[in-house]
Formats: structure tokens, C-alpha cells, sequence
């Protein structure tokens, strides 16, 4: 309310140019509070300043620029645009994919006395269309959305009445086809800022500079903007630990470390096989996944944000939009397909400031399957094409039909009936989804729809069982126009409240109707659902696009490459390595992760650990004492077991696994058994006598084009100096040379 008195008394404006559509010069005019920025801070929020680069973003969007602003998560994203949305005269769409975190902010603006209201998925038409009215035409001031609202013609049609202030975008690398987390839907944002010419805030907590360049592309920018903050987390301790035994770490860090934690794990399985086997240890620990309905998520992630669950194990569905100050620790029990995925999940831990830690667990498997996936993921363009038509003939769809038919599938069913490999399959339907063909949703909650089977009149000369029934009925017919011609989203809590009842005896009573051949019930669903964009094409009109495809692949190759060379990393910081990743280039080593670590303790990575060494033996590794001491404690340790000590050549208690250890633990392939574990020096002799192998191997009839591809691989662990090592191989007139 505040704000209204404000805006009354104290406004002036300031003219922006802003180009529309059609090329044509509009002149916008914002009305801006005549606050500065930090005044609103203050004023809303009760802060003194602004945290690194909120203020530069902030007055680039005030000035009517477009502005990308790439801050890692919990850097404060929201003020970013909620500053200038409340400052500015007019109505700011935010559209996020995440309607945990929509809730979330509207709750939190509303308490500050800005009004705020969300559109997504889950409300029933009726509640979307007043909310759209009331953000139209009642004095609000944020609009938050899910992307696949937007080209909805109830959306479109209020668009035509809304005074667009900014066009937010909430995890803008969704609109990247080469990002690592694209979706389709993000696509239609860019329509939305061509219809309206309003200036784009466009946030990400990830964005590669090739990333960010292709944002702003596909936002139309109008001039490249981008404000990019510190993504140093110096309070997170980047931890990582090549490992066969990867169990034995995890229940390091949950009993070593006292407060929150995330386990993520790849798939559905691990995590409940995981969860339960930390439970057997007495760790509090539940599992959370895509797989579970939407009731059992929520329930668990507020038993998770309440403290009432310690550890959640999970797969990567878990954690976007949750804000959750206090998390202790973030594990990664797989690794992950790209830094990107890698620095946002781990970034999870330690908002509040406090010392966290980032653990990473990998070994040789790990190497093997992520070429696996790679191969999974990229199957041929035949393929492809192949289980397009597959996926028609399954539904019956003949060519030249089909449009925006919405079906409920299942990949298993599909699999089996044409013998096909469940992955491959997945893929192409993903790809198809790229291509827009199809939209292929996985694990959507598909609410109850209804429809009344009998006409008006003979209505009345049916007799019902039971008043409930009848009741039932009535409150149908009352509430969804429509209901008698087709089949209605119905709102099973609305229903029940109305009647009395709770759903699950809603549910019954919808059930008996159906009996009574009265009504069609399709009762909730929680399913994989495929949505057709156009009709059936022949063999031969499916355009799948084949320099996009390449290039999709290619960028996914290089993402997972550079994840392998994070976790093979000896010599860079982690945070450092990271921060690099990500374009900032002024950065120091953080000097807590384990490469830092290891320097200050005196050894490289390379150099063997003494045997006397604590905990310097595989079994000593393996054995429970470390963890004895722990439980008599009365007072937990404030350090995670798997963490070093900052003093020099000293661990703390007695199960840290120093990182010499780690290296003489692990094999990959075979590979690095021989070059593990040894010095810097041994690894140049390993990689000199394998060139000799490979030169030979070849009869001497080499280029280096092969040398690279075979010596250039951050999973074999050979020297990155190889090319150097070969020059000194000819000189010395060991091998010869090689052709051009
Ligand atoms: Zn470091």
C-alpha cells in the first residue's frame, strides 16, 4: 500500500525507447518512483544495500535495457527484477518453469504489500482465467507464469489489455537449444517479446558464454547486455573423491556432518536403494523423485525444509526453486552430465553463508557410462524418423491426422510392443521434442476430467442410489459449463469442499456416477503424456534437422568432457576450474576444496602417501573405527570426515581419507591403476612409453590427429604434456616421425 501512496505523490517519468515488432520506434513511458533503487531496497525489504552487481542490473533494466544477468543461485536473483517491476509503471511478467518457487514469491511480495499473483499448471481454467483478469485489470504489479501459458489464447487475449512493464525470464538457459537443460516451451517467450516491446531481465545461475550469447538471440536483444557476478561460493567447500566404494563416503559426510543434506543420485532406484540403506545406519534419510505423485513430493519436500528429514536422496527432479538457507552438504553420488548441472545442484548448499561442502564421488564407472549415454543419447536420425511413425501406428493415428491429440503413454508398453531398447527410445522422443514435432512430458500429474453423458432433460428422470450422488451431480452441472458437450478439468478439492467430503470419497462417489452411466470419468492420472503438434507426416516430410542434430551432440560431448576433466583435475582449484567454465576469468584459488587442500598439505596429487599415513590402507579404509569415536561423542564434529584439515600435512580424525589415498584407491579401465599413485614424473614415463606402444602398434605409420584422440583423454590419465613428450621421442630418434 505503501507503494501506491508513493507512486501517487511522488512519480515522474522517464521516456524509454523501445522498439516493437514491427521495427517501428514506440515511445514507452515507465513512470519510475522517484526512489533511487536502494530507497525501494530499504523500503520493501528492510536491507541497507544491495549484494554484488544487483544494483548494476537493476539500473540497466530502469534505463529500458535488456539486460542478462547470469548470478548463481541464491546471489539474489528476485530483487534483481522485483526492484525495478515495483519501480516501474505498469504490470512485470516473470515466467519460470518452477511453481514452487512462483508460490513462493508471490507469498513473500504480498507480505511486503506488492501485489502479485501466479498462472500454473494445476489451477483450473475458471481460477486461471480471474487470475489473468484481476492481473489485467486490477493493480498488480507482477504476473508470474509457466512458459507453456503463453501461447495459450486465454493468455494471448489478456495480453492485448496488459501494460507490459519488463518481460522477466526466470532460468533463461532453458531457452538455449545447446544449453544442457533446453525446453521447448522457453521458445514461445521469444514470440511473447516480439508481440510486446517491453525490456527482457533475463536471469540464469548457469549460462556459458556461448549460452548467453544464444539467449540473447533468441530474446531479440537489442543489444547485447550481459551482467555477470561473482560465482565465487567461498563459504562451499569443493570436495572431490575418485572412489570404488562410494557408500562408505556417503555415510561419512551424513553422520560426519550435522545439518541438511542432498544426495543426488542418477536414477530412481539408487535413490530409494540408497535412502533405505542410510536408514538401516540410523541416518534420517528419505528418497525423492519424478516417479512419485505429486502429494508424496510435497509432503517430502516440506518434511525436507522443515529439518524433519536430515538427508534427501534424489534424483535431479529434486531442489529447483527450493530455497533452503541451511544445507550442509551437497553429494553427488554419480557424476553428473555437465558442469552446468553439476555447479547448480551443488550450489545448493551453503545459502546462509556457513561452511558447506560440494562432495563429488566418481570412478571408472562413472567414465564408462557417461560414453554410454552419450551414444544412448544421440541414436540415428533413422532411428529417430523410425519411432516417429512407430509412435502414431502404436496410438492408430494415420497420416495426415493427428493435431494436437494429447496422449497418455507409456514407454514401457510402447517398448515392448515393437522390442525396442527403453533409452534409445526415450531420446528420440526428446528429440522429436527438440524439433518440435511432439511435446513428450514425463510423469505429469493429469488432473480428473468429467463430462455429464446424459442431456439436460432426461436428467431429471433418472434415479440416483443416493442424495450424495444427486448432490454430486448438481454441483457438477453448477459448476463447469460445458460439462454436458465435452470432457471438463474438474478441481477435486473444490468438489469435495463443496460437498463435504475429502477427495478420496469424492473420488468414489465420481466413480459410482460413472457407474450409473451418468457421467465419463477419467479419473486422475499420474502418467508420461505425448502431445502431437501437428499432423502425421509421410516418410520423407519428417524434417529432422541434421546440422542441429551434430551440433546438439557436439555440445553435449563437450559439456561432458569438461565435467570428466573437473573430476580428473589435480592441479587447477575446483572453484577456480568452475568459475573459468563460466567465463569469469579474474579469480583466485578458493583454498578449501581438495586441490587446494593437497597443496597446502604439502604433496601433489601424484605423490604417494606415506604407508604410515592414517587411514593410509585399504583397510583401515574399509573398517568401521573411524566412525566409533563419532558415536560416543556426545558433540558431532563440525568438519566433514571427508574433508582435510587446513594444517599442514595433518587430517582430522582419524577417517579422512587424504588425497593420496584417493588416487592409489582408484582404477579407471585399467588405466590409471598403472599410472596411480605415483609421481609426477612417472605419469611422464607411463604416457612416453605408451606413445612408444601405440607408435609401434601402428608400424610407425602415424598422424598426430591419431595421437590426439587417443592421448588427449582426461579418463586415461596421461600426461597433458604428451605432445611434448612425443617431440623429445623423435628427437631421441625412438620413433619416427609422424605424417602430416
Ligand atoms: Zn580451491
Amino acid at each position: 500500500m505503501v507503494f501506491f501512496v508513493h507512486l501517487l505523490k511522488l512519480c515522474f517519468s522517464l521516456q524509454i525507447i523501445c522498439h516493437a515488432a514491427s521495427q517501428s520506434v514506440v515511445i514507452k513511458r515507465f513512470k519510475i518512483l522517484n526512489m533511487l533503487p536502494v530507497e525501494v531496497l530499504k523500503e520493501y525489504w528492510g536491507y541497507d544495500g544491495f549484494r554484488p552487481m544487483q544494483e548494476e542490473i537493476i539500473n540497466s533494466a530502469l534505463e529500458g535495457k535488456d539486460v542478462l544477468a547470469i548470478m548463481p543461485t541464491g546471489g539474489g536473483k528476485s530483487v534483481c527484477f522485483q526492484v525495478p517491476g515495483i519501480m516501474a509503471e505498469g504490470l512485470t511478467l516473470v515466467v519460470t518453469p518452477l511453481i514452487a518457487l512462483m508460490k513462493d514469491q508471490v507469498q513473500n511480495l504480498e507480505r511486503r504489500g506488492v501485489r502479485a499473483i501466479a498462472v500454473h499448471a494445476g489451477m483450473s481454467r475458471h481460477e486461471v482465467d480471474l487470475a489473468l483478469n484481476n492481473a489485467a485489470y486490477g493493480d498488480y504489479k507482477f504476473l508470474y507464469l509457466s512458459p507453456e501459458r503463453i501461447a495459450t489464447r486465454l493468455f494471448q487475449s489478456y495480453l492485448e489489455v496488459m501494460d507490459v512493464s519488463y518481460i522477466v525470464v526466470d532460468e533463461a538457459h532453458c531457452i538455449s537449444q545447446w544449453g544442457y537443460d533446453f525446453r521447448p516451451d522457453y521458445l514461445k517467450i521469444g514470440d511473447l517479446r516480439e508481440r510486446i516491446g517491453a525490456p527482457v531481465i533475463a536471469l540464469t545461475a548457469t549460462a556459458t558464454p556461448a549460452v548467453a550469447e544464444d539467449i540473447m538471440d533468441k530474446l531479440s536483444f537489442k543489444e547485447n547486455n550481459v551482467l555477470r557476478s561473482g560465482f565465487e561460493r567461498p563459504n562451499l567447500s569443493y570436495i572431490v573423491r575418485n572412489v570404488e566404494d562410494k557408500y562408505s563416503q556417503i555415510v561419512n559426510i551424513c553422520k560426519g556432518v550435522p545439518g541438511s543434506g542432498i544426495i543426488y543420485a542418477r536414477n530412481r532406484r539408487k535413490c530409494e536403494e540408497l535412502s533405505s540403506m542410510l536408514r538401516s545406519e540410523g541416518i534420517d534419510a528419505s528418497y525423492y523423485h519424478a516417479g512419485l505423485g505429486q502429494a508424496a513430493r510435497s509432503e517430502r519436500q516440506a518434511a525436507w525444509k522443515e529439518g524433519k528429514i536430515q538427508v534427501m536422496v534424489c534424483t535431479n527432479a529434486f531442489g529447483m526453486g527450493i530455497d533452503k538457507p541451511d544445507v550442509r552438504f551437497v553429494a553427488h553420488y554419480d557424476l553428473p552430465d555437465s558442469p552446468e548441472a553439476y555447479f547448480q545442484e551443488a550450489g545448493r548448499a551453503g545459502r546462509d553463508g556457513k561452511r558447506s561442502y560440494a562432495l563429488l564421488l566418481w570412478n571408472g564407472i562413472d567414465v564408462r557410462r557417461l560414453g554410454q549415454i552419450e551414444n544412448v543419447s544421440f541414436p540415428s536420425l533413422e532411428f529417430i524418423a523410425d519411432v516417429y511413425q512407430k509412435l502414431h501406428a502404436f496410438f492408430e493415428i494415420p497420416y495426415d491426422a493427428g493435431i494436437g491429440r494429447q496422449l497418455k503413454f507409456s514407454l514401457e508398453d510402447f517398448c515392448k510392443a515393437y522390442g525396442l531398447q527403453r533409452a534409445p527410445v526415450f531420446y528420440s522422443m526428446k528429440y522429436l521434442e527438440r524439433t518440435g514435432h511432439i511435446t513428450f512430458s514425463e510423469e505429469v500429474d493429469i488432473p480428473t476430467k468429467v463430462r455429464i453423458s446424459v442431456d439436460r432433460k432426461s436428467l431429471y428422470d433418472i434415479d440416483l442410489p443416493s442424495q450424495e450422488l444427486a448432490s454430486l451431480l448438481e454441483v457438477l452441472m453448477r459448476s463447469y459449463t460445458g460439462i454436458f458437450s465435452f470432457l471438463q478439468t474438474v478441481d477435486e478439492g473444490y468438489l469435495a469442499g463443496r460437498l463435504g467430503t475429502t477427495v478420496s470419497q469424492l473420488r468414489q462417489l465420481l466413480y459410482s456416477l460413472s457407474l450409473e452411466h451418468v457421467i465419463s470419468y477419467v479419473p486422475a492420472a499420474h502418467s508420461d503424456v505425448v502431445f502431437l503438434h501437428h499432423d502425421r507426416l509421410r516418410p520423407g516430410n519428417l524434417d529432422l534437422m541434421p546440422k542441429r542434430f551434430a551440433m546438439l551432440k557436439d555440445s553435449y560431448h563437450d559439456r561432458s568432457q569438461a565435467m570428466l576433466e573437473y573430476a580428473s583435475e589435480t592441479d587447477e582449484c575446483r572453484s577456480r576450474f568452475l568459475l573459468r567454465y563460466f567465463g569469469q576469468t579474474e579469480t583466485s584459488d578458493c583454498g578449501t576444496c581438495d586441490v587446494c587442500r593437497s597443496k597446502v598439505a604439502g604433496f601433489s596429487y601424484h605423490q604417494v602417501v606415506p604407508s604410515n599415513c592414517p587411514g593410509s590402507s585399504d583397510a583401515s579404509l574399509r573398517e568401521d573405527p573411524p566412525l566409533a569415536p563419532l558415536r560416543s561423542a556426545p558433540v558431532p564434529p563440525l568438519v566433514p570426515r571427508v574433508a582435510l584439515s587446513s594444517s599442514a600435512g595433518q587430517f582430522e580424525g582419524a577417517s579422512v581419507q587424504p588425497e593420496g589415498i584417493a588416487v592409489r584407491q582408484e582404477g579407471i579401465a585399467g588405466q590409471f591403476d598403472r599410472s596411480a599413485g605415483r609421481s609426477e614424473a612417472t605419469v611422464r614415463q607411463y604416457t612416453r612409453r605408451k606413445l612408444v606402444e601405440f607408435i609401434e602398434g601402428k608400424g610407425g605409420d602415424y598422424s598426430i590427429t591419431e595421437i590426439v584422440a587417443e592421448f588427449d583423454n582426461p579418463s586415461k590419465f596421461y600426461s597433458t604434456d604428451y605432445l611434448e613428450i612425443l617431440r623429445q621421442l623423435i628427437d631421441d630418434g625412438e620413433v619416427p616421425v609422424y605424417n602430416d
